[in-house]
């Protein structure tokens, strides 16, 4: 009878923690805590935990299980036993927070396709909210891909310009050399877009939080998809078409090497909570 199953009712976070020269660090911690509390706000919750309980439940269970390195999943839902659909006001709200080692997949490259579903209008739910219901969004445009055989999807917005994969951000390097990632607006904007943004502007490359639709898409010398589960993930075909040489590009290699330096304080320590 649990409300949050019966109706997506649940807020969530995906955090990652890494080994570095100073000892184990969440990455973005803050940064993930500020959106767990965004997203639970989003939904009218009131967690039954501060931010301080909830980073320390974090830190004791990664201490507790001995682990230098895995994924974090913060999850909070409305626990009332009832098929009504309203979240009551006073409503039950129960957190768990699962750890487990992060298995890297098996994939160096993906291949995606352009989804004939469209990723769901930012005036139908919270896009920079990380609300379990709106995930559905996400498995219906997966399941049609990997019908196809493809490893992902690319969502359209409402006006048919590129959005975002199923669960990551994506970036092009566009045939005339411009870095560009969908700007803010229907998307859920990533923390990994973020530290991408951030790596690119310190490196003083120019990378640009701007709209392009499927074409720009299509013809790009380079795609990559970012996320905190996935890092920097190369992708070298769209829609059966390979992008480029068909393996990973330049500014791919040179962002997915900065990004695993700085998930690990080779880079700056500013983003890194240690345990
Ligand atoms: N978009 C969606 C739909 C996602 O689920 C995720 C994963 N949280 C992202 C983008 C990437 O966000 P982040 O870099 O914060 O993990």
């Amino acid at each position: 009878m649990c409300q949050g199953l019966h109706y997506g009712a649940a807020i969530f976070e995906g955090i990652r923690f890494y080994p570095t020269a100073c000892g184990t660090s969440l990455f973005r911690l803050d940064d993930h805590m500020n959106r767990f509390f965004y997203s639970a706000g989003a939904l009218g919750m009131i967690l039954p935990f501060s931010r301080t309980e909830i980073m320390a439940g974090i830190a004791e269970l990664i201490y507790k299980n001995a682990m230098h390195e895995g994924y974090i999943r913060p999850i909070a839902w409305y626990a009332e036993e009832t098929l009504g659909v309203t979240p009551k006001k006073d409503a039950r709200i129960d957190v768990a927070i699962l750890v487990f080692p992060w298995q890297k997949g098996e994939k160096k490259a993906l291949s995606i396709k352009v989804s004939p579903i469209m990723r769901i209008h930012p005036a139908s739910t919270n896009v920079e909210a990380k609300l379990a219901g709106t995930y559905n969004n996400s498995q219906l445009a997966l399941l049609d891909a990997q019908k196809g055989g493809y490893d992902d999807a690319i969502l359209l917005d409402y006006n048919g310009n590129v959005a975002e994969a199923s669960s990551s951000n994506i970036f092009v390097v566009t045939r005339d050399e411009r870095i560009c990632t969908p700007s803010r607006g229907t998307i859920l904007s990533g923390i990994t877009r973020d530290t991408a943004l951030a790596i690119f502007k310190e490196e003083e490359i120019k990378a640009h939080e701007e709209l392009f639709g499927e074409s720009c898409l299509a013809s790009a010398k380079e795609v990559f998809l970012c996320g905190t589960a996935i890092e920097i993930m190369p992708v070298v075909a769209v829609n059966g078409k390979q992008i480029g040489d068909g393996a990973p590009g330049e500014i791919t290699q040179h962002i997915s090497i900065l990004y695993q330096n700085t998930v690990r304080g080779g880079f700056t320590q500013k983003w890194l909570a240690y345990i």
